[in-house]
């Protein structure tokens, strides 16, 4: 039977990804309960392989914050974050995750949790955002319990030796503040071994993501931010690379077959900015409706960090969590975007402007104008937030791009900011 247009055409490797996972907050619960290892937060992109090489288990609120927002609960709980003082303008992640917390509700429940694992230390990298430090410093706050972090410069332009090596000693200055909480000692041996796996799981993540160059794509945006817990909260361990061995191999016969991620692939866009969790799904359906494949973003991007190297595991964590595009300039990110639009084929841009993320949404400061006057692919802005609904206006946006994706087909051009 042929698939329907709106069909999302499944990856079979879900259920390994789901089993991965399951594993993972197994192993969590199961620290949480005996207490047979410490538990460390951890932000997305923070200094994961020097915590899993400690021995502990790692825990991801951002993970978290999209759990909350993929079961569209974030909006029930960020009224109690905004009592309690959170601005409703900041991360609704943050928001989300905070107010969630503060009555005592959470999606891990589901799993047999009493409530999210309680912290034994929360280690943070501002590379991504400032409110990391404050999210994390509210549960340090109510746990009583050591908050540590790496403060990274932002706007990065050129990756200076001085940055690399004041990060560099920033990472290791965690290490004395990590002991005193750990079980274990810092063993270089056992960080460098965890970097390789990094390393690793980061090498096979891009494979995945770069299987998209292919006409038509065997993987879309909304398979990807599925697809990419393992490498976010694993990475460093052998679980994320045992993963993405299956997906990748999945997507490589896709591409022997010719079996695409949208039933009939004509367009081809690239997605800047955040997911609209709560609209994962009907987005899904909306673009393949429209025989369009989100084949790259800088999102799923993010988590690709394969300068870690183990012959010189901190100067390398540095370089890796610094050269981030998060971090750079926006002439920076203008020349990683450029070379994206030729090496993925694009028709087309997105960005999403996330109304609580400045730092996630690149069309602020007229990135999007310098890149259309460059290189005339037609761009469309729409207005929305990755975890609050009320910041966003489904029946406009899903106009706009429709009419998008029509003025595609006629090679228009560049469009108007969609006005919500
Ligand atoms: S980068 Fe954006 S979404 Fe992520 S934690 Fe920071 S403010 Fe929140």
């Amino acid at each position: 039977m042929s698939a329907e247009k709106s069909d999302i055409i499944r990856l079979e490797s879900v259920a390994a990804m789901q089993k991965t996972m399951g594993d993972y907050f197994n192993r969590l619960k199961d620290a949480a309960e005996t207490g047979n290892k410490k538990i460390a937060w951890c932000s997305s992109v923070g200094p994961a392989e020097l915590l899993y090489s400690m021995g502990f288990e790692v825990y991801f609120p951002e993970n978290h914050g999209a759990m909350l927002g993929a079961g569209k609960n974030a909006d029930k709980y960020i009224p109690t974050a905004v009592a309690h003082g959170y601005s409703p303008d900041i991360c609704s992640y943050l928001t989300s995750d905070i107010g969630s917390f503060l009555q005592n509700e959470t999606p891990l429940q589901k799993m047999g949790f009493e409530s999210v694992p309680k912290p034994d230390v929360l280690v943070f990298n501002t590379n991504q955002c400032r409110e990391v430090e404050d999210w994390f410093s509210f549960y340090a706050r109510h746990f009583d319990v050591p908050v540590m972090g790496i403060h990274t410069p932002l706007n990065i332009n050129e990756l200076s030796e001085g940055i690399i090596q004041n990060v560099a000693s920033q990472f290791k200055d965690l290490i004395p503040e990590l002991e005193k909480v750990a079980t274990q000692k810092f063993d270089i041996d056992k960080f460098k071994h965890t970097i390789g796996l990094s390393h690793d799981g980061c090498v096979l993540w891009r494979q995945v993501l770069e299987t998209a160059k292919n006409i038509p794509s065997p993987i879309n945006f909304f398979d990807a931010a599925i697809h990419m817990g393992p490498i976010v909260v694993m990475r460093g361990t052998q679980y994320a690379i045992d993963y993405y061995k299956i997906l990748l191999a999945e997507l490589q016969n896709r591409i022997k077959n010719k079996i695409s991620a949208v039933p009939e692939e004509k367009f081809r866009i690239y997605w800047d900015g955040m997911p609209l969790w709560y609209q994962l799904s009907s987005m899904a359906k909306l673009f393949a409706r429209h025989d369009t494949c989100i084949v790259a973003s800088t999102y799923c991007n993010s988590w690709i960090f394969d300068d870690l190297d183990s012959k010189d595991p901190f100067v390398s964590s540095a370089l890796a969590y610094c050269k981030l595009f998060i971090v750079r300039s926006d002439d920076v990110k203008e020349k990683v975007l450029e070379k994206l639009m030729t090496d993925f084929s694009i028709d087309g841009i997105i960005y999403h402007e996330s109304k609580t993320c400045a730092r996630n949404s690149n069309n602020l400061y007229g990135l999007q104008n310098r890149l259309y006057n460059k290189l005339n692919i037609p761009f469309l802005e729409i207005n929305g937030d990755l975890n609050d609904p009320r910041c966003y206006s489904e029946e406009q946006t899903i106009i706009a791009i429709e009419t998008f994706i029509s003025q595609l087909s006629n090679q228009v051009g560049k469009l108007d900011k969609v006005q919500l």
